[in-house]
């Protein structure tokens, strides 16, 4: 699948055939999420407005009763703008879309994408709307108003670690698009072979087996279920599915697993560890790959990488190709809004060209 290229620059206004623009106009970006969509207003050079997050199942969902039109309408409110001030708006999901604008690939959420498109274009007819995969968006964002804007004619990866684990790319500037829109999977990249559980790509030892909040769960799940067991040897002996469930009531999330690790529990700390190892060994693949004048952690997990850094950057030096070995590994310092960022600044940028773009991207 070939992506319409973007260049990322500050702009204070869109230089190309825009037509004619409401007053004071601001960009939608919203980012989907597995569980929550985040959404937010932006003004032309980025600055946010005001934002507004949701369920996303509630409202997205095929069949749901919320409109997102609606929420769309508090995130205007808090920004302090009215609904005809929308120039553009951004939709992030994640999945791939196709050329024709059907959704390809969209594992972790019941998205009617039809109807998304069609609610924002009737609340918002005479904006741009544009929709792209939101680990895009997430480099995008951060070469945007991120940690990575210093290197936005440069090369920059990040790599998202939330729900799975995915990544956008960027050469020169210019975002990646890849032949059938599997370039940033870098969730299933082997760092295990000798892993026997398999992982949802129906292989084994992805890297997001073990580096996603849902990986971190399963592996603090395994270390404490491991650590009874051994425990109930010298002592009374717990059932398999008693330690399974004191597991999953010790772990219930990655959230759980964080505070642990921070309390130094031991189950925890180990997943956390196992985290790190394989983190670092995949940057350091997809350093091999791409050699990026920068690697950027984002996703939901980055707004707690004290707790695993250190190791990751430990491990990426220890596993890199000499070349690479310095390569800075950095966390965006937008945290998880990396992608209400960059779908904002897509939108933006399909704005100023005012032309349909390529396959993965619509604007419609
Ligand atoms: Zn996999």
């Amino acid at each position: 699948m070939e992506k319409q290229t973007s260049h990322i620059a500050r702009r204070a206004r869109p230089r190309g055939p825009v037509g004619r623009l409401p007053d004071d106009p601001v960009i939608l970006g919203l980012d989907v999420g597995g569980t929550h969509t985040k959404m937010a207003a932006f003004d032309f050079d980025g600055e946010l407005l005001g934002a507004h997050a949701f369920d996303s199942q509630r409202v997205l969902a095929a069949g749901s009763q919320g409109s997102i039109a609606h929420e769309a309408e508090a995130a205007l409110a808090r920004a302090g703008v009215e609904a005809g001030q929308v120039a553009a708006v951004g939709l992030a999901i994640p999945g791939s879309v196709s050329e024709g604008g059907s959704l390809e690939l969209c594992p972790n959420i019941d998205l009617d994408l039809e109807a998304c498109t069609s609610l924002l274009r009737a609340r918002f007819p005479q904006a741009r709307l544009a929709v792209l995969n939101d680990a895009d968006a997430a480099v995008l964002g951060d070469c945007w108003r991120g940690s990575a804007s210093e290197h936005a004619g440069g090369n920059v990866a990040l790599v998202t670690l939330g729900t799975g684990v995915g990544a956008g790319f960027v050469f020169r500037g210019v975002l990646y698009g890849s032949a059938h829109g599997a370039a940033g999977e870098v969730g299933h990249l082997c760092v295990d072979p000798r892993e026997q559980e398999p992982c949802s790509c129906g292989r084994a030892g992805c890297l997001e087996q073990y580096a996603s909040a849902k990986g971190l769960v399963h592996t603090a799940r395994r270390e404490h279920a491991a650590r009874r067991e051994l425990a109930s040897r010298t002592a009374a002996s717990p059932s398999l599915e008693d330690a399974a469930r004191a597991a999953a009531e010790a772990f219930p999330d990655a959230r759980a697993v964080l505070d642990a690790a921070a309390r130094r529990d031991p189950s925890a700390c180990a997943a956390l560890e196992r985290f790190s190892e394989a983190l670092g060994f995949g940057l350091s693949q997809i350093a091999c790959v791409v050699d990026p004048d920068v690697l950027v952690l984002g996703g939901g997990l980055s707004e707690r990488a004290d707790l695993f850094l250190g190791a990751v950057r430990a491990r990426y030096r220890a596993c890199a190709l000499p070349p690479c070995r310095n390569t800075p590994i950095v966390v965006s310092k937008l945290g998880n809004a990396c992608g209400m960022y960059g779908a904002a600044s897509r939108a933006l940028d399909l704005l100023a060209r005012g032309e349909c773009s390529g396959t993965g991207e619509r604007l419609l």
